[in-house]
C-alpha cells in the first residue's frame, strides 16, 4: 500500500512516511497466533493498545525492565516468561479486534495516552524521557521536533538566508527543519547527491552496524525496511527519499564545495565562497551557516614508507574502485575496524588470498540476524498493524540510546586493565566465551583475537560468527606484527616477513579529529577556527564556538558515540538547536548569536571529566577518538537525556550574547 501524505500535507502529522490507511486483516485466528508468536511484544502491545484506544492492556507488570540491554538488547526488552504468555494472550484478542472491526487506521493519541505509552516503554520515564520520546513517537498527542514558529510570523520583512554546506544525514535534518520553519535557505554538496557517506561507501558488504530502525529520523519514520541492518545503497535510497517527499531537492546545489566562510561583523553576513568542479570561485551572503561537513569524510592514509613503490592497486575503503577485479588476486585488508569487518567476509570467498593486518581485534556483540532479511512476520506486522513501524522504531530507538552505557562506565576501585568494572568485566566474560567457541578449532589463535583493552573502549561490532568463519579460511592469514614497509610487491611487517599482495586495501578510517577540514573559516576577531581550535577541537555542544556568530556545526566535536546513542537523535537535536538560534536572532532583531567563551569552556571541562570515566577515555586506550593530544574530542559521554537538556533547555540570555 502506497505512503499517502507527507508532512507538509497533512497537518499536524511530522513523517514524510506518514500513512492514513494499512491494510484490513481477513487472516484467521491461527494466522494471528502465530504472528503474534513471532512479534516483539512490548511493541505490538503498544500499537495495539494505539489503534483500540484499550490502555489497560499496558499493565504495569508487563513492563519491559530496566535496562533493556547489557551485552546484548534482551529478547521483548527482558520480560519474564510468565508476562510473555500474558501479553501474548491479550495481543491476540485485541488482533482479532483489529479484523472484526476494520480497525486499520491510526488514532490519535490524547496526552494520557501518550504518557501512558512512554510509562510502559520505559517503566516509569521521568519528565526529559517523556519530552524526548514525545520527540520520537509519531502519534504523540504534542509530537515535538517541528519549530514552533515561523519566518513570516518572526521576520517577513527581513531579509534573511541560510546556508547548509553537506547533504548527509545532518544536512538533511537541518533543511527538513528549516523548510518547516520557512526559513530561506540554500544547501551546498560537493558531491552529485544527497547521503554523505552513504554515498561515498560502496565497499563490498557496506551496511548498517547499529539496527536500521534506530537508525532514522524523527520525522522520517520508513517501516518496511528490507533489512534488520540495511544495507549501504538501502540508507542511501532512504536519505534520496526523504530529500524527494520532503521536496528538499530544489534548494541544493550539486557539485558545489564551499572553500571558507568569512563573518562581516559591519553588516552581520557570512561571506560564504564555493567553487564548482571547474574551479570557479563564487562569494554569497548568508546570515547564518549550518555546517553539516560530516567527520568521517576524508580517508586517514597511514604513512608507511615504500608507499609509491608497490606496483599494485591501492584503495582506501571509502574510494573502492569497483573496476579493480579481485577474483583470484593476493588481497591485504589493512586494519580491523568497522568497514574491515564488512569487506572481508564479503571478499575472502573471492579472492586468491587475503591478508588481514590488525593492530588490535575488534570486540563483537552477538548479532545472528545481521545480513538477515526482515522476518516475513515483522513485514506482516508493519503492512497490517496501524504504525507497528513507528513503534518498533521508538523501542529501537529507546534501546539504543539507553544501550550499553552502564557497562562502560569506570570504577574508580577497579584494578584490572582488561576492564573496567565488574559489570564490564560480565560483558567481557560473555563475549569471549563465544569467541573461544568460535575459534575451537583454532585455540592457538585466542590470545590474537580477544582483545586485551575493555569492552567498550572502541566502538563494538555486530558479530554472526562470518568474521571469525572468514579469518579461519584456508585462504586467510591474519597478521599482527606491525607494518614497516611496501615493496613493490606487498608489505613488510615488524617481524621481517614479506608478504606479497596485488591488492591493498586500507580500512584505516578518517581524519576525524581535523573537524571541518579543509574550510578556512574566520569569524569576528579575524582568526580563523582552526587558528582557535589548534587541532583540538572543542565546541558547545559540538555545535557553537565563540567568535563564530550564527554558526552552527551539526555532528561536531564530541557527539559521537560508543556504546549507546543515536546518530541521528543527535544530529536532529543540533539541527533544532541551530533552528531555534535562528528564531532568538529573528525575533530580537539582532543580527547574530555567539556562545561566550566561559560556557565553553565550562562544558568542556564536564564532558573531559565525564569521558574520563568511560571506558574509551582509558588513558592506556588507543582509539580514533582521541585526538593528537589524547583528548576525547569525539564522543559525547553522558545519557541522550543530557543532550536534549543542553540543546532544547538553552539559556539564550545567559549563555550566549548578542551580535
Ligand atoms: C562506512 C560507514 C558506516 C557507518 N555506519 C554507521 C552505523 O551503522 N550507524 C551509525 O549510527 N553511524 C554510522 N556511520 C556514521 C555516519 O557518519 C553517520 O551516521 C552519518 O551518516 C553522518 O552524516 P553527516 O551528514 O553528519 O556526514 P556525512 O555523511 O559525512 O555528510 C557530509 C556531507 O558534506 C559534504 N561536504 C563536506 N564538506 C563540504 C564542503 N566544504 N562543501 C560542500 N559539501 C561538503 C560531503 O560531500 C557529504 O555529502 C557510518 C559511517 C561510515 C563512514
Amino acid at each position: 500500500m502506497p505512503f499517502t501524505a507527507t508532512a507538509f500535507e497533512t497537518p499536524g502529522v511530522d513523517d514524510v512516511y506518514w500513512r492514513e490507511e494499512y491494510a484490513k486483516i481477513c487472516e484467521d485466528d491461527a494466522f494471528l497466533a502465530q504472528i503474534v508468536a513471532q512479534a516483539d511484544l512490548p511493541t505490538l502491545l503498544m500499537a495495539l493498545s494505539a489503534v483500540t484506544g484499550d490502555m489497560t492492556m499496558l499493565r504495569p507488570h508487563l513492563r519491559p525492565p530496566f535496562p533493556p540491554m547489557d551485552t546484548v538488547a534482551h529478547a521483548h526488552g527482558g520480560m519474564s516468561e510468565a508476562a510473555q504468555i500474558e501479553a501474548r494472550a491479550l495481543a491476540l484478542e485485541a488482533l482479532k479486534q483489529l479484523r472484526d472491526e476494520g480497525l486499520n487506521r491510526p488514532r490519535p493519541l490524547d496526552d494520557a495516552e501518550t504518557r501512558a505509552l512512554i510509562d510502559f516503554l520505559t517503566s516509569d520515564a521521568g519528565e526529559t524521557d517523556a519530552e524526548i520520546l514525545t520527540h520520537e513517537m509519531d502519534l504523540a498527542a504534542k509530537k515535538l521536533g517541528a519549530p514552533g514558529w515561523k519566518f513570516d510570523d518572526v521576520a517577513s520583512d527581513r531579509e534573511f538566508s541560510v546556508a547548509v554546506i553537506g547533504t548527509g544525514m545532518s544536512g538533511i535534518g537541518a533543511m527538513y527543519r528549516l523548510k518547516q520553519a520557512g526559513v530561506p535557505f540554500t544547501a551546498f554538496e560537493k558531491n552529485p547527491d544527497v547521503g554523505g557517506v552513504w554515498l561515498a561507501n560502496t565497499y563490498p558488504g557496506v551496511r548498517l552496524d547499529t539496527p536500521t530502525f534506530g537508525y532514522s529520523f524523527s520525522f522520517a519514520q520508513r517501516a518496511d525496511w528490507p533489512h534488520a541492518f540495511a544495507t549501504g545503497s538501502e540508507i542511501q535510497d532512504y536519505a534520496r527519499d526523504i530529500v524527494a517527499r520532503a521536496g528538499l531537492r530544489e534548494n541544493i546545489h550539486f557539485g558545489v564545495e564551499v572553500v571558507s566562510l568569512k563573518w562581516d561583523e559591519s553588516t552581520g553576513y557570512w561571506d560564504v565562497v564555493t567553487r564548482t568542479g571547474n574551479d570557479e570561485l563564487a562569494h554569497h551572503r548568508f546570515n547564518a551557516v549550518i555546517s553539516a561537513v560530516g567527520q568521517l569524510e576524508r580517508p586517514n592514509i597511514p604513512e608507511i614508507e615504500g608507499q609509491s613503490d608497490f606496483k599494485g592497486v591501492r584503495m582506501h575503503s571509502a574510494r573502492w574502485n569497483h573496476d579493480v577485479e579481485l577474483r583470484g588476486k593476493r588481497v591485504a585488508v589493512i586494519g580491523t575496524g568497522a568497514s574491515a569487518y564488512q569487506i572481508v567476509p564479503a571478499i575472502v570467498g573471492e579472492v586468491e588470498h587475503l591478508t588481514v593486518f590488525q593492530r588490535s581485534g575488534p570486540w563483537m556483540v552477538p548479532a545472528p540476524n545481521y545480513y538477515d532479511d526482515t522476518p516475513k512476520a515483522m513485514r506482516w506486522l508493519v503492512e497490517h498493524v496501524p504504525c507497528y513501524g513507528q513503534w518498533f522504531r521508538l523501542s529501537a530507538f529507546y534501546q539504543a540510546a539507553t544501550g550499553r552505557l552502564h557497562t562502560a562506565i569506570i570504577d574508580p576501585n577497579w584494578n584490572r586493565e582488561d576492564s573496567v568494572s565488574a559489570k564490564n568485566l560480565e560483558v567481557r566474560e560473555s563475549l569471549t566465551k563465544i569467541l573461544r567457541e568460535q575459534w575451537k578449532n583454532h585455540p592457538e589463535h585466542l590470545d590474537k583475537i580477544v582483545p586485551t583493552y575493555p569492552p567498550g573502549g572502541k566502538r563494538m561490532l555486530r558479530d554472526n560468527g562470518v568474521w571469525a568463519a572468514a579469518l579461519q579460511r584456508p585462504n586467510a592469514t591474519l597478521v599482527t606484527h606491525p607494518i614497516v614497509r611496501f615493496t613493490e610487491t606487498g608489505l613488510v611487517t615488524e617481524d621481517g616477513v614479506e608478504h606479497p599482495v596485488d591488492v591493498v586495501v586500507y580500512a584505516t578510517g578518517f581524519t576525524a579529529a581535523e573537524f571541518l577540514d579543509p574550510m578556512e573559516i574566520r569569524g569576528v576577531s579575524g582568526q580563523t577556527l582552526k587558528e582557535y581550535w589548534k587541532g583540538d577541537a572543542k565546541a558547545w555542544g559540538g555545535i557553537a564556538v565563540p567568535d563564530f556568530p550564527n554558526f552552527f556545526i551539526l555532528l561536531g566535536p564530541n557527539t559521537n558515540y560508543v556504546v549507546h546513542g543515536s546518530q541521528h537523535f543527535m544530529m536532529e537535536c543540533a539541527a533544532e538547536f541551530a533552528v531555534e538560534s535562528i528564531h532568538q536572532v529573528l525575533r530580537r532583531g539582532i543580527k547574530g548569536i555567539e556562545v561566550k567563551q566561559e560556557v565553553l569552556d565550562a562544558f568542556v571541562e564536564r564532558v573531559d571529566a565525564e569521558n574520563q570515566r568511560r571506558a574509551w577515555g582509558r588513558s592506556q586506550i588507543s582509539n580514533w577518538y582521541k585526538n593528537r593530544f589524547g583528548r576525547v574530542s569525539q564522543v559525547w559521554p553522558f545519557s541522550h537525556r543530557e543532550y536534549w537538556q543542553l540543546t532544547h533547555d538553552v539559556d539564550f540570555d545567559g549563555d550566549f550574547k548578542s551580535h
